[in-house]
């Protein structure tokens, strides 16, 4: 249905500018793929092809400082918490884990915190429960890069693997850059958190997990997991990887912490998060992806991205916005 501006501008007269936007809302989303959520923190997307579930593993509550974007200012920062009506004394980053059913195989995209992140994070266990998934039902993990918030679930307290029949895949420069023994010992005294956390994961398993160079195929062989594709994502970490997930009717890209929270960096794509160890190299990368997925017009979906962190990306002035399908 044609809308004039002049048939809109009197709609928005007769209806208000609020409910207008609703409907508009609501023709936009006729055009993207229906949303299930199965329970506070559990989304399922059925693409046609394929089967997304997303799983959110809380959140961490962290005091803003002027630190937080390298090249903003605090109050630049605040300004644009508050405009997306966020609080501005601090940012609450999500955490979402992806399971995609593809193939006969079920795929969990990042670990989650485990039992080791903040008393709000770790709740991917209890959320995968109320999706009726069983931990055991997992055969493949496939990990983004090695910050602990992506694999610290992989492994519990008492050392057991929590997702024993899986196979776990790794970006191979992610692994041979935190694995290097001899980087370990000459990283600074901040990072060692970070080098424990990929020995305590990883150490045990080292010969079973399998390393893939990402831009090519995840998996070896399209009978084991046909249709994800990976990318290069480099810059939050040397070997920071995006995937490509073929849905049927829509392609997803799942980019992991390409972003941090989205109303500061999807927003801002030329702000650095304190976080990227390359800064440049991980703004390059946010441009590039962003522009992927406006000109595929693909589904995004984000660890750290809100709501459902599951959605669309669209172009607003110098940067973007993110809109979840589900808030
Ligand atoms: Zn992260």
């Amino acid at each position: 249905m044609p809308i004039s501006r002049r048939t809109f501008l009197a709609s928005c007269a007769a209806l208000g500018v609020a409910s207008m936007l609703g409907v508009f809302a609501s023709l936009a989303a006729a055009a993207a793929p229906s949303a299930t959520t199965v329970a506070s923190g559990v989304t399922r997307v059925d693409l046609g092809a394929v089967v997304v579930t997303m799983l959110n593993d809380g959140y961490f509550a962290r005091p803003l400082d002027a630190n937080f974007v390298r090249n903003a200012t605090l109050e630049e920062v605040q300004a644009a918490l508050g405009e997306a009506g966020l609080p501005t004394d601090r940012v609450d980053v999500p955490f979402n884990p992806m399971i995609v059913d593809v193939g006969g195989q079920r795929v969990l995209f990042d670990a989650g915190n485990g039992e080791f992140g903040a008393p709000t994070a770790g709740k991917l266990l209890e959320n995968m429960a109320s999706a009726g998934i069983d931990p055991q039902s997992i055969n493949a993990v496939v990990i983004s890069h090695f910050h602990g918030d992506h694999i610290n679930g992989l492994r519990n307290r008492e050392g057991d693997l929590v997702f024993a029949n899986a196979t776990v895949y790794v970006p191979a420069p992610e692994w041979n850059w935190w694995m290097d023994d001899e980087r370990m010992a000459s990283a600074p005294e901040a990072m060692k958190g970070a080098f424990n956390a990929t020995r305590r994961v990883f150490a045990p398993i080292a010969d079973s997990v399998v390393q893939f160079e990402p831009g090519v195929e995840v998996l070896p062989g399209v009978e084991v997991l046909p249709g994800v594709q990976s990318l290069p994502a480099y810059g939050h970490t040397p070997g920071h990887t995006a995937f490509l997930i073929e849905g049927g009717e829509r392609r997803l890209m799942y980019w992991a912490d390409t972003t941090n929270v989205a109303a500061l960096f999807v927003r801002n794509p030329d702000w650095a998060v304190m976080l990227d160890m390359d800064a440049e190299a991980a703004r390059q990368t946010r441009r590039d992806l962003a522009e992927m997925i406006l000109r595929d017009e693909l589904l995004l979906a984000g660890f750290h991205l809100p709501g459902a962190a599951i959605g669309s990306l669209v172009r607003r002035g110098d940067g973007y916005d993110f809109i979840p399908l589900v808030d």
